[in-house]
């Protein structure tokens, strides 16, 4: 999502007549779109706040956006004086009024309804992936999370304005559309007909567009996936076979706690559902270790489940106490060294799962979609069907972004490969 907000940002100050330079002593304008979801991303952009007010030239205008600055609000500007605007992720298209009233200090952390779609200028180019968000905010409230109180009130934008969002993308070079949510799969949308739109409409929807190969969406909250929208997966050979449907924890004490679905037979026939209408579908997982209360048995079931699903492409943190939310103020909160230990022990199998993935990839043949030069300047990056980077020797500048490769090697952290001519 901050991906996205960042891409529109970038497309209305080029309107302006702004160009983006990696150098933040050239910059006139600064900006930090920021996320709050844990403690630790939060204190990175006052620290990175303390080193660029050293550094930016005096006239350039500071500000930051997102979730950090809808936490913080009026507070940032006596933390860091040097800021002179804060605007929360509703509210990032009022970057200009700074541009045009340089002395003010701006300020807008309103949650509102979702104006910013109306207000932004199309995108005219679009990268091969393009993002496009089809509702914000998210109602399920899980007790640890900062989301609903940051982004607000789940929204589902109109059907007819992702859409055409949609055929803009494809017209402007997209190959690979993914939806974006914090609830994504909760999207519901009724036209003034009554007509009611679903996830499911969408992709069917997009998946008819030839310049579209490839769809994804994130992120899924369990209990949301409705049969129509598994039974997709067994249809439209586009919805790639990956889904990120995070559990959280394996032990429904500490589900009922975080306010989760925590019937894990439910999500276990969910899983075997997509399966059935899938059979090469990989289901990768969110896990929070340590959230108050959790114990060594409690812990234990996260690994089981861990172990029996087989997740890939897994992200797994440390509970991070935060603000307004319920599990902050909860008793038997888990001292960090508990919460290492965990996190380490939860890494390492799924670190093993993602190991033992890639290598039964060996010899396959994937379509994959080339995202760019790797950092040695001599390979080229794909992403497979599962989102794993793959490797290919050589580089080429006209290279068509839709390759068939050969798997030949694997490690835990990306393939190797080689085009097949
Ligand atoms: N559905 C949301 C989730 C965003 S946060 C969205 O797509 O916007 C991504 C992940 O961060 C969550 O799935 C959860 O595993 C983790 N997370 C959220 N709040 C957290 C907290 N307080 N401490 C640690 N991890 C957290």
């Amino acid at each position: 999502m901050n991906v996205y907000d960042g891409q529109r940002i970038t497309n209305m100050l080029e309107k302006f007549g702004m160009i983006q330079t990696d150098n933040v002593a050239d910059a006139d304008l600064i900006i930090l779109n920021t996320c709050a979801v844990r403690a630790k991303a939060t204190d990175k952009v006052y620290s990175a706040l303390g080193r660029i007010r050293r550094t930016k030239k005096k006239s350039a205008l500071l500000g930051i956006v997102g979730c950090v600055a809808r936490e913080s609000g009026a507070d940032a500007f006596k933390r860091i004086p040097e800021l002179n605007f804060v605007l929360g992720p509703q509210s990032y298209h009022k970057i200009p009024d700074i541009i045009k009233n340089p002395d003010a200090k701006l300020l807008n952390i309103d949650l509102g309804g979702l104006e910013k779609f109306d207000e932004l200028p199309q995108m005219t180019k679009s990268p091969t992936v393009a993002y496009i968000p089809i509702q914000e905010g998210c109602n399920h409230c899980c007790t640890y999370c900062i989301v609903p109180y940051t982004r607000g009130r789940e929204l589902s934008r109109p059907y007819n304005d992702v859409i055409k969002d949609m055929i803009n993308a494809a017209n402007n070079g997209a190959i690979e559309i993914c939806f974006l949510g914090q609830n994504v799969n909760g999207y519901k949308y009724t036209d003034s007909d009554g007509k009611l739109y679903k996830l499911s409409d969408l992709i069917r929807e997009t998946a008819k567009r030839p310049e579209i190969h490839r769809i994804r969406f994130t992120s899924s909250y369990p209990t949301e996936m409705s049969d129509d929208l598994i039974d997709m997966f067994g249809t439209e050979p586009k919805l790639l076979p990956f889904l990120n449907m995070p559990i959280q924890s394996g032990s429904p004490r500490i589900l009922k706690k975080m306010n989760r679905p925590d019937d894990i037979n439910a999500y276990k026939t969910i899983v075997h559902k997509l399966k059935s209408v899938r059979p090469d579908i990989q289901i990768s997982s969110d896990f929070i270790v340590g959230f108050p209360d959790e114990t060594d048995d409690d812990f234990e079931q996260t690994l089981n489940i861990a172990r029996e699903i087989k997740y890939i492409n897994s992200y797994s943190f440390k509970y991070s106490p935060r603000p307004h939310t319920a599990a902050a103020i909860m008793p038997n909160q888990i001292s960090e060294q508990i919460k290492s230990v965990r996190l380490y022990k939860l890494d390492s199998l799924l670190n093993e799962n993602q190991r033992e993935f890639n290598m039964s990839c060996i010899g396959r043949e994937m379509i994959c979609l080339y995202e760019g030069i790797d950092k040695t300047g001599n390979n080229m990056v794909f992403r497979t069907p599962y989102m794993q980077p793959c490797i290919v020797q050589g580089t080429d500048d006209k290279i068509s972004p839709l390759q068939k490769i050969k798997i030949t090697d694997a490690n835990k952290a990306s393939l190797r490969g080689e085009i097949i001519k």
